[in-house]
């Protein structure tokens, strides 16, 4: 059996696992699987183990890879961008992908859904959130996360799905729930607030049980599933 997919197999029974330990549903928590850096025939072999939903960070490989692997003959996939977006960018985002989880400024949103092609679903969008402690500057303040919301929730050709975060990393698991913790509250302070929001991007291949524990609905994970990466070759 392909590692790729022996990997697939143990991060799905990890899933199912945390998610009963929890009350919640298996099938509510879906695998978001992060190919950054690493080739069309990886993502081809995850395929093959019957994985569809891929994350991409850089955006002229996410681009590469999605027309290597069309043109392999791939089944339709959804592909998701999960990296910090320029603005002069959005216009191939708002054309190639089904999902972006890092949006946290007006103007970017508002662009994206400027570029949405007619014709294609609405995109589907998370908002980035800096939650406290959180090591890189990405993602809106908790202060300011209610009144993006609502001027995303309006844009015509975005759906606003619900809320993204990558907290600090921290080896201890009640840390980790700590601060998924904290991005469950904002999320349920919106949807109090009237957004009807189902989304929940957190937790990745170090922390994912933890997330899954506090609500998680995408894990988004890549070194567990396909090795560690060499940013050389990327
Ligand atoms: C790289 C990355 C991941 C996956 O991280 P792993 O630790 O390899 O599972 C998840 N989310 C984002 C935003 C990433 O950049």
């Amino acid at each position: 059996m392909s590692p790729i997919r022996q990997n697939l197999q143990a991060i799905t029974t990890t899933i199912v696992a945390a998610a009963q330990e929890s009350g919640r549903q298996p099938a509510s928590v879906q695998l978001l699987a992060v190919s950054k850096t690493f080739g069309p025939e990886a993502v081809l072999e995850a395929v093959a183990a019957g994985q569809r939903a891929f994350g991409e960070n850089y955006l002229q490989e996410g681009l590469d890879k999605i027309r290597a692997v069309q043109e392999a003959g791939a089944p339709a996939l959804e592909w998701h961008f999960i990296g910090p977006i320029q603005s002069n960018k959005t216009r191939p985002i708002a054309e190639h992908f089904a999902w972006v989880h890092t949006v946290e400024r007006e103007k970017i949103a508002q662009r994206l859904s400027e570029q949405r092609p007619a014709g294609m679903a609405p995109l589907q969008i998370c908002l980035q959130v800096n939650i406290s402690g959180e090591a890189s500057k990405s993602g809106v303040a908790p202060n300011e996360l209610a009144a993006l919301a609502h001027k995303v929730a309006a844009l015509p050709n975005l759906t606003l799905r619900g809320l993204m975060a990558i907290p600090e990393p921290a080896d201890d698991f009640d840390q980790q729930r700590a601060a998924f913790a904290q991005l469950r509250t904002l999320y349920e302070q919106l949807r109090a607030d009237g957004l009807a929001l189902d989304t929940l991007s957190m937790g990745m291949s170090a922390d994912m049980r933890a997330a899954i524990v506090e609500g998680a609905t995408i894990v988004r994970v890549g070194s567990a599933i396909f090795g560690a990466r060499n940013y050389d070759k990327a």
